[in-house]
């Protein structure tokens, strides 16, 4: 299960964006883009991040993951579309000259910490 690895990247992540702002509050949220092409299963990473997150800089943290859809487009009619899974064809004319853009990416979009006391 490599969402393992990702979640264990993704703390490292956290910890050197919280170092890098000199920040010391706890880590309440933390929102992740995953694309529905990544070939990541937010299930998974779900799990993974319980696994993990115990001990860590993320503890306690809740963790929102968004799943951005893949669009493709086609090069000979034109044509987009939103799409789930890897399409080979153009759902419009059938065409093979399809160009698929995003969908993929893996990304920490933003780190929500606990307001500091006074
Ligand atoms: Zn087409």
């Amino acid at each position: 299960m490599h969402e393992l690895a990702i979640v264990e990247a993704l703390i490292e992540q956290v910890d050197r964006e919280l170092h890098r702002a000199g920040q010391k509050g706890r880590v309440v949220e933390l929102n992740l883009a995953v694309g529905r092409l990544s070939g990541v299963h937010s299930g998974s990473l779900r799990f993974a991040f319980e696994l993990l997150s115990p001990g860590s800089v993320v503890e306690g943290a809740r963790m929102n993951i968004t799943e951005p859809q893949a669009d493709c487009r086609c090069r000979d009619c034109g044509h987009t579309e939103p799409i789930d899974e890897l399409v080979a064809q153009c759902p419009k004319c059938g065409g093979g000259n399809v160009v698929i853009e995003g969908g993929r990416q893996l990304t920490l979009d933003s780190i929500e910490l606990e307001p500091n006391g006074p």
